[in-house]
């Protein structure tokens, strides 16, 4: 479906055209001592927008659930001595409301949040009426129509200044990160609402703040706009997300050492071998996106070919195919053989996953 958005920019004076736009604090407020000294570190080294966890969404509950509006005078007084703007997670009315009264610069929506419609609703109808930009993460499954839906409801209820955040995506196995990135998420967003700002959570998709670096490296190189990082005064003693979060010295030096390139991607000499080789990777994801769905719908053909009783291999079927594609392949001003030895690599894949559905089927049968 076509999304049409009246967008306007984050305007933070001062900030204009800033890339990356970084967004740094701890996971959580959690003791004014631990705001003040933490946003004092991070004014120090340069940051100028301050985040922190008021409401905590927690897996389970008896957990640290957040302080509560308690904190937002703590953010309140960051604004006041450090002259950073300050922002937070809202999941409900009430939290815009409080948020709002404290004088909060910038909101932003949480993964499990954006997964629940009527919650979005909830906060763009108690958001009606003021202008304040909001941050939208995306939800915690993988899924592009529910979040492009979120800005959409933000969107009718008059807000115009919306970004996204890319947090990756909650995985049932196990990765070496906490939530699976799925690039071609957020390239695909950008592909469909090219004005929407897209900020990388690195902390959130890494786990890990060991992996902060080189995942804020590859969303600077994947060409997104900005970075939000959980820092803490002290990341050992953290009340959320101890794992992940740096302490303010960290992060600048994780800042410092980033490369960040311009966004010539019009194959001119004058580009670097690190942008070509972006470009290379946004190429590949989309490349591996359409192979898995390909794949997928191998998987449907070969239950459709075991429920009618047809053989897996249909030889005049894989000729056209060949023959289509190496047609194809000499008209985009591709290499023909090249093209037809990479199908013949897909159709062995695609027969050994039609072969293992049909021995399934037989199992259960
Ligand atoms: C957060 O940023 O503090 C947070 C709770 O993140 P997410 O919604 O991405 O899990
Ligand atoms: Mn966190």
């Amino acid at each position: 479906m076509e999304s049409k958005l009246e967008l306007e920019p984050i305007t933070l004076p001062g900030l204009e055209n800033t890339r990356p736009l970084v967004i740094a604090g701890p996971c959580s407020a959690e003791t004014e001592e631990q705001v003040m000294n933490t946003a004092r570190g991070l004014a120090e080294n340069g940051i100028k927008i301050f985040r922190a966890g008021i409401w905590k969404p927690r897996t389970r509950p008896g957990a640290f659930e957040g302080v509560g509006s308690e904190g937002l005078v703590w953010l309140q007084r960051v604004k006041k001595e450090t002259g950073m703007y300050v922002s937070t997670e809202v999941a409900t009315a009430h939290h815009v409301h409080e948020a709002i009264k404290y004088g909060v610069d910038l909101l932003w929506i949480g993964a499990r949040t954006t997964a629940n419609p009527f919650a979005v609703q909830e906060i763009a109808d108690a958001l009606r009426g003021t202008n304040i930009p909001v941050l939208i993460k995306n939800p915690v499954n993988p899924d592009l129509e529910l979040w492009i839906g979120a800005f959409e409801r933000l969107n009718r209820a008059g807000i115009k200044k919306l970004g996204a955040i890319h947090r990756g995506f909650s995985t049932y196995e196990k990765t070496k990160y906490r939530n699976h990135p799925m690039f071609q998420i957020p390239i695909e967003l950008h592909r469909r609402i090219p004005e929407l700002p897209i900020i990388t959570d690195p902390s959130h998709i890494t786990g890990d703040c060991n992996l902060i670096q080189d995942m804020s490296q590859e969303a600077m190189d994947l060409n997104f706009d900005g970075l939000i990082i959980e820092s803490h005064e002290c990341p050992a003693q953290a009340w959320s997300d101890a794992k992940q979060q740096v302490t303010p010295a960290h992060l600048k030096m994780i800042l410092d050492g980033l490369v960040i390139r311009s966004h010539a991607l019009d194959g001119t000499p004058s580009q670097t071998l690190e942008e070509l080789r972006g470009e290379i990777d946004k190429l590949d994801y989309t490349l591996l996106d359409a192979l898995a769905k390909r794949m997928k719908i191998s998987e449907a053909i070969g239950r459709y070919k075991f429920e009618h009783g047809i053989t897996i291999l249909q030889e005049r079927r894989y000729d056209e195919v060949l023959n289509n594609r190496r047609e194809k392949a000499e008209k985009a001003g591709l290499n023909p053989e090249f093209v037809v030895k990479v199908y013949e690599d897909i159709h062995e894949e695609s027969i050994a996953t039609q072969n293992n559905i049909m021995k399934e089927l037989s199992k259960k049968q």
